[in-house]
């Protein structure tokens, strides 16, 4: 449930403030940032695709061992894309940037959203669906090989999309760019995740700035200073009303 209409307002209003005050913000988002564009995020099991918990399926065991399986829920996934957009919440982000009322979105998303909404400095810490390369030698390949489930040109590798699976290491440039951001930020909102995968979930508390979260469920094992609880398509739009 989201926090109640005048609750909500009261933390919008503060929110607000910390905004308008701010000299650097940064961003943090993941997958419940676009659940409201259609795509399912990965621990509510409504999202969860033939039953199957999608944590066991993006990972380089399910890669290497089940390239069936893995190669279906890509496919899947790929084709949801194809037919879905940003919401308000993305074009607002995009729309404080260009106000300079935010400076980064560092993304947990593969989705690309942020960039289709008119963001710029986006930061994807787990990569990116919509590039492809061989599991092996890491050759570029295009969509329509992985979707054709081809195998490498160079050394027949399996190809897959350049996302970061469990059990890989983060790109570093997209890394030391967010983490930068966040140690410099006096604001830091953090939006639509669980904070359950490392080490994206430490780094809200590498600031020295103002932390809040906005997310659908509210957990009492996260120490923000300001939590909003409601979805990010409706709270990103009360905070532009009243800005
Ligand atoms: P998660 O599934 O673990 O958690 C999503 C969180 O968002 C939950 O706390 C949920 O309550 C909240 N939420 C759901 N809908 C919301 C809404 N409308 N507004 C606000 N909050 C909402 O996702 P995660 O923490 O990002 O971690 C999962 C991993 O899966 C990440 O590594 C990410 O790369 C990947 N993933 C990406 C996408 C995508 O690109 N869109 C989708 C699913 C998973």
């Amino acid at each position: 449930m989201d926090d109640s209409n005048s609750v909500q307002q009261e933390k919008i209003l503060d929110l607000k403030s910390l905004l308008k005050a701010s000299t650097h913000t940064t961003i943090l988002t993941g997958a419940g940032m676009s659940t409201e564009s259609g795509i399912p995020d990965f621990r509510s099991r409504s999202g969860w695709w033939k039953n199957i918990d999608p944590l066991t399926v993006a990972t380089v065991d399910a890669l290497e061992h089940n390239y069936a399986l893995f190669h279906d829920f890509y496919k899947m996934r790929l084709i949801t894309l194809e037919t879905t957009a940003p919401h308000e919440g993305h074009y607002t982000l995009s729309k404080w940037e260009e106000k300079n009322l935010i400076n980064d979105i560092a993304t947990q998303n593969v989705d690309g959203l942020h960039r289709t909404a008119g963001s710029n400095k986006i930061h994807e810490l787990h990569g990116s669906i919509e590039t492809f390369r061989c599991h092996t030698c890491h050759s570029r390949a295009t969509k329509a090989q992985f979707l054709d489930k081809k195998a490498c040109h160079q050394c027949n590798g399996k190809l897959r999309p350049n996302v970061v699976l469990f059990g890989e290491t983060l790109p570093q440039a997209a890394w030391n760019k967010a983490l930068l951001s966040i140690e410099k930020a006096d604001l830091v909102i953090v939006i639509g995740t669980s904070l359950q995968v490392y080490p994206v979930n430490q780094l809200p508390f590498m600031t020295k700035g103002h932390t809040v979260l906005i997310n659908k469920e509210l957990s009492s094992t996260h120490h923000f200073e300001l939590a909003i609880e409601g979805g990010a398509k409706q709270v990103l739009t009360r905070i532009d009303n009243v800005l």
